[in-house]
């Protein structure tokens, strides 16, 4: 799959505004309704990620995490302030839009997996590609059960999510994020379910694609895993606290203990 992680933007986007990082986040609040009143998860939020970048966002549980990648891949939208992912405006796609956007550009591995339960392993990560339409269809099937080996789950191909671990459910919600090879890779604790081999492989994997130009942020608990990162933006009660660009690419620096085999 070779393809420039930039490009024109999709049909029907919002392109109007131009940055020149991957995602920008410019001054965005989040406020929930809750019985007691508004909550504020996201306070003011600046934020640029560069193309290429691997970055880890950590924080303590309730800091906001969840919510800044729901900011970023347009599942929620801010109560004010702006999401620049590539060239479109994510906080002003309407829902149709939103779809068909995060279908092309975005590959996201939520924190519960949200495998469908009716379609099996490899028709999951297929579903993806059909909805897309840019992997030709004849090369669909090889291409799903490339991805299913790569997070070690070939084997488990035709199995229904309730037949298999929480671990394997999140290897299989990784090889359906990677399936449209996408140019914003957004994973919500994609290592927290497995063991420390697994999780090495799946970072990996998620190296090799900022290696190769992609753009990831993954939420992570793991220390370890995050110092390996480009980049660690902390959040703390909504804010960012330490979120520096630090202007250096993923291929430009091999975080420590990197095995340069990954995809
Ligand atoms: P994290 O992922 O860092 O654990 P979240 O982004 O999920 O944190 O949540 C941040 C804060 O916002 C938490 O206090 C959480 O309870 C609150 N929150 C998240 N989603 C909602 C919601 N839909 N309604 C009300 N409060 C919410
Ligand atoms: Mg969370």
């Amino acid at each position: 799959m070779s393809r420039p992680p930039s490009g024109p933007p999709p049909r029907g986007s919002k392109a109007s505004y131009k940055s020149p990082f991957a995602i920008e986040l410019r001054k965005v609040t989040k406020d929930y309704e809750t019985g007691a009143g508004p909550f504020r998860a996201l306070r003011t939020v600046d934020l640029q990620i560069r193309m290429g970048e691997f970055v880890a966002i950590v924080g303590r549980s309730g800091s906001g995490k969840s919510t800044l990648l729901n900011m970023i891949a347009g599942i929620d939208r801010p109560t004010a302030g702006e999401v620049m992912v590539g060239h479109t405006r994510v906080d002003q796609l309407d829902e149709g839009e939103t779809a068909v956007w995060r279908g092309r550009r975005l590959g996201i591995v939520f924190q519960f997996f949200q495998l469908l339960p009716t379609l099996t392993a490899v028709e999951n990560v297929l579903l993806a590609m059909d909805f897309v339409g840019r992997v030709p269809p004849n090369r669909r099937m090889q291409r799903a059960m490339d991805l299913l080996t790569q997070v070690g789950m070939a084997e488990a191909a035709d199995k229904f999510p309730a037949a298999i671990s929480g671990g394997q459910q999140q290897r299989v919600a990784i090889a359906r994020a990677l399936a449209n090879d996408p140019a914003v890779l957004l994973a919500d604790e994609p290592t927290g379910n497995l063991d420390s081999a697994t999780a090495d492989a799946v970072f990996n994997l998620l190296h090799g694609r900022a290696a190769a130009g992609r753009t990831v942020a993954i939420v992570t608990h793991d220390g370890e895993i995050a110092s390996r990162t480009n980049r660690i933006i902390h959040l703390v009660d909504g804010r960012v606290v330490d979120g520096r660009v630090d202007g250096r690419a993923v291929d430009s620096r091999s975080p420590r203990g990197f095995d340069q085999t990954g995809g």
